[in-house]
């Protein structure tokens, strides 16, 4: 533990008190702690409280990642978690693995998740009862996500008891909140519906309004007993007030029209269906929510079929898609810059051979980087010119590669990117490497392999990719590459002239014409 300097452990106490409200408000409205944590931070800082500078900064990742920027909330949780392992901080490693859980489970890693979970709870026992309660619901999320559904109901039976013998009824529903989007999801009537009651009776035997997200668990439990008036009715409030404090949360209410959509779809009231779909998707927009926009398409999809509009309901099909897709690929590459930034994190302390790894693969294609193409190369280079023997470098570009960007989407770019970087995986063998360069080019680096040689390998590599069928990801559109190849034959060579040479080779194939291999005319092999 930080020793307390003399003279000051009213401060300190004032710090712990101030962190620990804002902890717990962190769930029920993160945009109100942000300002108020970055000034506890700075505090901390200057009276030299290093452990509650750190605690401060987990609440501000926090935030972070509430706000979608995972990879931040990752690396802050791993840089903390790491300081109160060497400074046995047991308040601090509790916190620092729950936010770790909470991120891999974002990372959509449901295992590392519950991992952290649990370590995370086993060093909760000295918290103040309402943090280890939050610890609990977490654990009993990430347990029930594993699918070890009997310790959950456990946890949160035990968060439970806590929430209800500290009289903290907030704390009591977002317990049962959870218990009953479960019950809603694995369509068990009765337990919801109990659980359903239990939520009214808090709310109105404490005076709490219930918010959005509480709202549509509700509704949801009504619509799956065909109670759309329940439903309805239960949903009221967020029409008399989408504006206000019970739809705070970024994506509460988008989530609670299209559950009304659903009760007018039901209730067949299709005009109001459709109306509804409108505003969730302007809202959507307005706020940037990608996945439930998806959703919308979707719903709208299924609206267009039951009025017989199948053509319209087709292309609402495409967008749900395209805006699917463009998602995923997006999260994918959300998740490997987070992995990146937590690996980058742990080096600062420690040498990691996964962050080693890391370090060198580029992060869509899978193939070697920039960086490790420039350190293979120098070091090629150098045993070329000891050895004798020949080295050729084959820098490949994709043709018209804008075209598939704006033509189609960047996803779809992305998509033939990958593909291409499998297909030079597959095309390297032995002691050969193939790396993205950045963007559309790719390097090949082919040691013991003279002029002819490559060229031939090059043109097979370019037949290659043009009789790939590439329908199912870009249409009718064609994909090919442009290669330039250089090679090394004598003593004088440096890495960058023999690149800036299969660079002009480049340039002459996409003159000439693009879809082929240009070697140097000059030297012979
Ligand atoms: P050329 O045949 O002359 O090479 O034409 P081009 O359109 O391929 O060349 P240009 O350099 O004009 O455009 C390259 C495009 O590649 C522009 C950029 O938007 C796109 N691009 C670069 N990196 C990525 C990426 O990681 N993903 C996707 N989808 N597109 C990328
Ligand atoms: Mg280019
Ligand atoms: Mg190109």
């Amino acid at each position: 533990m930080t020793a307390t300097p003399p003279g000051q452990p009213a401060i300190r106490d004032q710090l712990i008190t101030h962190l620990q409200e804002l902890e717990l408000l962190t769930p029920k409205n993160f945009e109100a702690v942000s300002a108020p944590a970055a000034v506890v931070e700075l505090q901390a800082r200057h009276h030299g409280f290093d452990d509650l500078v750190q605690r401060a900064q987990l609440i501000l990742a926090d935030v972070a990642g509430r706000r979608g920027d995972i990879a931040e909330q990752g690396r802050v949780a791993k840089a903390v978690t790491l300081w109160a392992e060497q400074h046995g901080d047991d308040v601090l490693l509790a916190r620092g693995h729950r936010l770790q859980a909470i991120f891999y489970r974002r990372l959509g890693d449901g295992a590392q998740a519950l991992a952290h979970a649990v370590t995370g709870f086993q060093h909760a026992e000295h918290l103040p009862e309402r943090l280890r309660c939050s610890q609990l619901i977490t654990l009993a999320l990430l347990l029930d996500l594993n699918g070890q559904y009997q310790e959950a109901e456990r946890r949160f039976g035990e968060a439970l008891l806590i929430a209800e013998k500290n009289d903290d009824p907030d704390q009591a529903l977002t317990v049962i909140n959870n218990m009953a989007f479960t019950a809603y999801e694995n369509e068990d009537v009765g337990t919801a519906n109990d659980l359903a009651r239990q939520m009214r009776t808090i709310a109105a035997d404490h005076g709490i309004r219930l918010d959005g997200l509480y709202l549509d668990t509700l509704a949801r439990i009504a619509i799956m007993q065909e109670r759309y008036a329940d439903a309805e009715a239960t949903l009221q409030p967020v029409l008399d007030d989408p504006e206000g404090p019970l739809l705070s949360e970024g994506d509460s209410l988008p989530e609670c029209l299209l559950t009304l959509v659903e009760v007018y779809q039901g209730t067949g009231r299709p005009d109001l269906a459709g109306q509804t779909l409108d505003w969730a998707g302007e809202v959507c927009d307005q706020r940037g929510l990608a996945g439930i926009a998806a959703r919308v398409h979707r719903a709208r999809a299924e609206w267009y079929a039951g009025a017989g509009r199948f053509q319209e309901a087709y292309e609402e099909y495409r967008l749900f898609h395209a805006r699917s897709e463009a998602l995923h690929s997006a999260e994918r590459e959300a998740r490997a810059y987070a992995m990146q930034a937590v690996f980058e994190a742990e080096e600062a302390r420690r040498e990691s051979e996964r962050f080693e790894a890391l370090a060198y693969q580029d992060a869509l294609t899978g193939l070697f980087n920039r960086r490790y193409a420039d350190e293979r190369l120098a070091a090629a280079v150098a045993a070329a010119r000891r050895s004798g023997e020949p080295l050729s470098v084959a820098v490949i570009d994709a043709d018209h590669f804008k075209r598939i960007n704006d033509q189609l989407t960047h996803a779809a770019g992305d998509a033939v990117l990958r593909e291409l970087g499998a297909l030079l995986n597959r095309f390297v063998t032995g002691s050969e490497i193939a790396a993205r360069l950045g963007g559309e080019e790719f390097l090949l680096l082919l040691p013991g392999v003279g002029v002819t040689a490559a060229q031939h390998r090059c043109e097979t590599l370019v037949t290659m990719v043009r009789t790939t069928d590439w329908s199912p990801l870009t249409g009718t559109l064609p994909v090919t590459v442009s290669v330039g190849v250089a090679t090394h034959v004598d003593g004088t060579v440096t890495p960058d002239t023999l690149i800036a040479r299969a660079d002009r080779s480049l340039y002459a194939a996409k003159h000439a014409g693009r879809d082929r291999v240009m070697a140097e005319a000059t030297l012979a092999g």
